[in-house]
């Protein structure tokens, strides 16, 4: 079954189709880099990466559990419904030496 774990996601750059909830995305004009919400999504999914200066998720690989959403001081977290297509350089972060999940 494609997407069912998370290296299954990476290599294959697709969510789980089983997934219901939209994936969630950060807004970097009010996020203050503060990292509590890498700390906050769960292994299984490591969705959210430090990249050169800013903070993001990776929609494919977040369920929309909601588990970053009240740790944000900022409350700069939200739905994605429709994401736009993910920068093909954010997926040099998961696996990386800096993937902070494995
Ligand atoms: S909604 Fe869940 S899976 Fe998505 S980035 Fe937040 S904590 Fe991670
Ligand atoms: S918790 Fe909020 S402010 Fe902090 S890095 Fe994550 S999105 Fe940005």
């Amino acid at each position: 079954m494609p997407a069912a774990t998370r290296e299954e996601r990476i290599e294959f750059r697709e969510r789980n189709p089983k997934w219901k909830l939209p994936a969630l995305r950060i807004e970097m004009a009010e996020c203050i880099n503060c990292d509590t919400c890498i700390r906050h999504c769960p292994d299984q999914f490591g969705a959210i990466f430090n990249h050169g200066i800013d903070v993001i998720i990776i929609p494919e690989l977040c369920s929309g559990c909601g588990k970053c959403v009240p740790v944000c001081p900022v409350d700069c977290i939200y739905e994605d419904p429709i994401p736009a297509s993910t920068p093909e350089d954010w997926w040099t972060e998961p696996l990386s030496p800096e993937d902070p999940y494995v």
